[in-house]
Formats: C-alpha cells, sequence, structure tokens
C-alpha cells in the first residue's frame, strides 16, 4: 500500500533527515520525501496499518527535526 502526505520542514537537509527517519520505521518498506513538492510518500509492508505507522514515522521524524511536520 502507497500512500502521500503533505508535510512542513524548512530545507532540503531536514527533509532528507526525515526520510532517513521514516525509512528507519518499522512498517515502512520505502518512504521519500519530495522538498520542492513538501510531500513524503510512504509505501507500507504488507499487514501493516499506516495510521498506526505513520504516528510513528511522525515521532521519529520529530526526533531528528523538532521543527517539521507530517500532515496526517
Ligand atoms: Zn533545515
Amino acid at each position: 500500500m502507497k500512500k502521500s502526505y503533505k508535510i512542513d520542514v524548512d530545507c532540503a537537509n531536514c527533509a532528507r533527515k526525515m526520510e532517513d527517519a521514516a525509512n528507519a520505521t518499522p512498517g515502512v518498506q520505502e518512504a521519500s520525501v519530495n522538498f520542492m513538492l513538501l510531500k513524503m510518500n510512504v509505501t507500507f509492508t504488507e499487514g501493516a496499518d499506516p495510521k498506526t505507522v505513520m504516528k510513528d514515522v511522525l515521532a521519529n521524524c520529530k526526533k531528528v527535526e523538532s521543527d517539521c511536520e507530517i500532515y496526517l
């Protein structure tokens, strides 16, 4: 399953940090952040619940970049 989320982040460097944090989150098969469009595309592993996983993704992103936001 693949979903797209609107995000807010101040620069491309922090966007990359968010991408790394998302990819390190269990339940995420692949995440990519587009800083120009302020979007995060996430492919979830089979059986994962996107809502639950995205809460963890957001928490992990906040750890590396406290100013970022993902609109869930
Ligand atoms: Zn930044």
